[in-house]
């Protein structure tokens, strides 16, 4: 009861939701019949929590922030949802994206605008801008979002929480509406990183209805964190870790540079050996994941047709029909993608767009190998920039694209991300957070997490 009136009452503000439970309540009082049966309990119960709208639910509607699905009732549960319910959470509601997941500001969604809870003139970051910013506002205690290419590492630096980016294939992407296949990985939304941690725990694993989901084990990821001792035990004594050089250069915006630095500092007096490291493909990840993601997602997205989910157009024949759904249906940014994707694969670019952009994933995929090997892990921004205000850059895609410029190349090459707020930097008249991003190797989750833990 407690979470749903600060829900709502902040709500009207910041706009995180696309629609709330009205089966939470009850699913409580179930809870509390079995506290009172002495039954046992999952480590979730009674957590309430949020739900990025592009994952499937069985009691919600769920429609990706787009036209095409409004009021798409899917008749199953993403494995994510499942296994969070199974572990006695409670799903609180459906949270506001850029449509299917394309943007980084949450602007592009088809119903709202969502605020920055900490300034609201400022953007939320996105696409799982609503799953950041109602952990934020503390309208529930926690939320499952997705990230293709940062959409869960920017806002979370944008909205100040912690956001973890799991390797892809830890994380079942069933029930996920497929945006860029390769790349869309499911993942979380907390207040701590032991919060994040315990949430993976719980969604991670192999599912039989995903063939990308890893057969490797679920370690129980909350246990191995540590506590946290004094700074004179240098609790990450030993820990290699590497600050991407690229990622701090002019260009980025200084504020966010002196909280990574000073936040690097930190990680010194802690134990931690920092070294500078250069990844010389850096800013090639940027292009080459926009021509891979857009390309996926010309190809992902011929399902919205009108027939199979969501809405039809009226028309006289069969590919009118088409025609009408799927322009009346779609964003301007989707549309955007979609004949970007169809040239970039069409007969006689295909080498020069698509091909080439999957070699330059094998350059970015090697160079961080390469780097992993001298360091633990590395670490930079999680966005070149602080939040920015709401409209300003609507008008302009490559800034808003350039805006990924620090979690893109985590994505083509697979790895886990974690981002913990670091400090602030000053914006006019209020100061804003700023996340420091970890990447680890490939599965290598754990040692991300007991430096974020400790960090934090
Ligand atoms: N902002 C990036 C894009 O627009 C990433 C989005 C995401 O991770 N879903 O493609």
């Amino acid at each position: 009861e407690d979470y749903l009136s600060r829900l709502k009452e902040r709500e009207t503000k910041i706009k995180s939701f696309l629609y709330v439970s009205e089966h939470a309540l009850q699913e409580a009082e179930q809870l509390d019949k079995m506290v009172a049966a002495k039954s046992p309990l999952g480590p979730l119960a009674g957590v309430p929590f949020g739900i990025k709208d592009n994952l499937c639910t069985l009691d919600m509607p769920s429609t990706g922030g787009s036209k095409i699905l409004e009021g798409y009732r899917p008749p199953f549960d993403a494995t994510c949802v499942r296994k969070m319910k199974e572990a006695g959470a409670l799903a609180i509601g459906k949270t506001n994206l850029d449509e299917f997941g394309m943007g980084s500001s949450t602007e592009n969604s088809a119903f709202q605008v969502t605020s920055n809870p900490w300034d609201l003139s400022k953007v939320p970051g996105g696409s799982s801008g609503g799953s950041a910013a109602c952990v934020a506002a503390r309208q529930c205690t926690c939320s499952l979002g997705s990230d293709t290419g940062g959409s869960i590492r920017q806002p979370a630096s944008f909205c100040g929480v912690v956001g973890l980016k799991p390797s892809y294939g830890r994380v079942s992407r069933y029930g996920l509406m497929a945006f860029a296949s390769s790349l869309d990985v499911v993942g979380c939304f907390g207040t701590s990183v032991m919060d994040t941690a315990i949430l993976l725990e719980v969604i991670s694993g192999q599912d039989s209805l995903d063939a990308t989901s890893s057969l490797l084990q679920v370690p129980s990821y909350s246990s191995l964190l540590p506590s946290i001792g004094s700074l004179e035990t240098k609790p990450l004594d030993g820990l290699r870790i590497g600050l991407i050089k690229e990622t701090v250069v002019d260009g980025v915006d200084s504020g966010v540079v002196s909280a990574i630095f000073k936040a690097a500092d930190h990680l010194q007096v802690l134990g931690a050996k920092i070294q500078e490291v250069s990844l010389l493909s850096f800013s090639l990840g940027l292009p080459a994941y926009y021509i891979l993601a857009c390309s996926e997602a010309s190809s992902n997205l011929a399902r919205y047709d009108g027939i199979r989910y969501g809405n039809r157009a009226p028309a006289d024949d069969l590919v009118s029909m088409y025609g009408n759904s799927r322009s009346q249906g779609f964003g301007q940014e989707v549309k955007r993608r979609i004949l970007m994707g169809t040239y970039a694969l069409s007969a006689g670019y295909y080498d020069a767009f698509y091909k080439k952009a999957q070699q330059v994933r094998t350059i970015v995929q090697t160079d961080f190998k390469n780097a992993l090997k001298d360091c633990d892990l590395l670490i930079s921004p999680a966005a070149p920039t602080a939040a920015y205000s709401i409209g300003e850059k609507t008008n302009d895609p490559l800034a808003m694209y350039a805006g990924d410029l620090m979690t893109v190349n985590v994505n083509l090459a697979g790895l886990p991300a974690l981002v913990v707020p670091c400090g602030f930097t000053a914006g006019e008249g209020q100061k804003l957070p700023v996340g420091l991003q970890f990447i680890a190797a490939a599965f290598d989750e754990e040692r991300m997490l007991r430096a974020g833990h400790i960090f934090e």
